[in-house]
């Protein structure tokens, strides 16, 4: 009989990969996917651990899981498995439990028959592929290192033949992802070498990098993006997390503010219009008012597009738990206000200097919105067709109308 399964993901690009590869998996084996949770027969949960917030939503998400499909067969997995396998246990105590390392073996550990193979299901425009895995870092706030501590790599080969075939389904845009994604080395091959090779994969389509760390985004990844003619997108998440040095110390992160300035002017040097976002992590143990001024201050001047603003999380078994002088929530929520008002300051601006430009676009799932190589949001006035088109940008509320100018 077929199986019919739900799935449900939390969590960083990284575990939506693994969640893909989870589906693929299934697939292969026949299953189909359940259209609701009351009529799935295994019921498949990927967990993140990350912030505090990622635990209870998980959590909570097993609960309505025993309430509402009892009888279907449940499995969680994900770095919360990692970290607190006995929580996940007190609520769902008949659940399997399968570790990161073990995601590739989903269907021999659960001995699922083999049926007749199914297509998958997912996005056609846009990919995502795991090229890199783990963290052996030490940033004083971060579980990543805990629970995901060996850095994995897929092979460049293997890379390319994914790529190839994700091509072949008339996927247009592929990001690569990581945890470290600028550690990525395959023998003498690292994210620079990587790249060189897959542009050089015939079909049209583009490569976005995922997040990298600032003194990954080197000159020659620059120089190489520049030169790319559009096969990598010029955009850059670079996660800053502060910019006050004495903040940064002590979150353990190995660079200063002048450092990731330094680093953005060189990076804008090569390409002006390279659009960089970055992540902020709000009230850090013991950050002064003149500290998130400070950080504020300093991001406001960097030519940044764009802000993923986070409230600091405390997580056990970090260094930062430890640390004397946590923030009251109230303090943290006005800080908060302060960033996400910047963010969007940014992003208009973004918005607006674009405006009357042309881009290249992919579509996003709805079909109705769209997404430029600068990671613009675009809502499109009528029907577009799937794959790479360029458009012209045409309202500063993002509303553009689809010219359809072929690539
Ligand atoms: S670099 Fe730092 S923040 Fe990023 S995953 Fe590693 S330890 Fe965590």
């Amino acid at each position: 009989m077929t199986v019919k399964y739900f799935l449900r993901t939390f969590g960083c690009r990284v575990n939506q990969c693994e969640t893909d590869e989870l589906r693929a998996q299934l697939a292969a084996k026949g299953c189909l996917p359940a259209v609701s949770l009351a009529e799935a027969d295994l019921c498949l949960v990927n967990t993140c651990a990350v912030t505090r917030d990622a635990d209870r939503e998980a959590l909570k998400f097993l609960r309505r899981v025993t309430r509402e499909n009892p009888q279907a067969r449940l499995v969680v997995t994900g770095c919360l498995v990692e970290r607190a396998a006995s929580s996940v246990r007190q609520i769902a105590p008949r659940a399997s439990l399968i570790e990161n390392d073990r995601k590739k073996a989903l269907c021999e550990i659960l001995e699922l028959p083999h049926l007749k193979p199914q297509p998958v299901e997912r996005d056609r425009a846009r990919a995502f592929l795991k090229i890199q895995d783990g963290c052996d870092g030490s940033c004083s706030y971060c579980v990543v290192p805990l629970v995901r501590p060996r850095l994995k790599c897929l092979a460049a080969e293997t890379a390319e033949r994914k790529v190839e075939g994700f091509v072949a389904e008339g996927v247009c845009e592929i990001v690569l992802c990581g945890i470290r994604l600028g550690r990525y080395r395959d023998g003498a091959t690292d994210l620079v070498g990587l790249l060189k090779r897959l542009i050089l994969l015939p079909g049209t389509f583009r490569l976005r990098l995922s997040s990298l760390e600032i003194g990954e985004a080197s000159d020659d990844l620059a120089l190489l993006i520049a030169s790319s003619k559009g096969k990598i997108c010029p955009h850059l998440h670079l996660p800053l997390q502060s910019g006050s040095d004495v903040v940064l110390r002590r979150m353990n992160r190995p660079y200063t503010a002048s450092d990731f300035a330094n680093r953005v002017e060189a990076l804008h040097r090569r390409i002006p219009s390279l659009a960089i976002f970055t992540d902020i992590i709000v009230g850090f143990p013991a950050e002064t008012d003149s500290e998130f001024q400070e950080g504020l201050d300093f991001a406001r001047g960097l030519g940044l597009r764009g802000l993923h603003v986070f409230s600091y999380s405390l997580r056990d078994g970090t260094r930062a738990a430890s640390m004397p002088d946590q923030i009251p929530p109230r303090v943290i929520h006005e800080r908060l206000k302060a960033w996400r008002e910047l963010d969007h300051s940014l992003r208009q601006t973004h918005a607006q200097e674009a405006m009357g430009q042309e881009r290249e676009i992919v579509l996003l799932k709805t079909g109705s919105k769209a997404l430029t190589e600068d990671f613009l949001t675009v809502r499109l006035e009528g029907v577009s067709a799937p794959g790479l088109q360029r458009i012209r940008l045409q309202a500063a509320n993002l509303a553009c109308r689809d010219e359809k100018i072929p690539v």
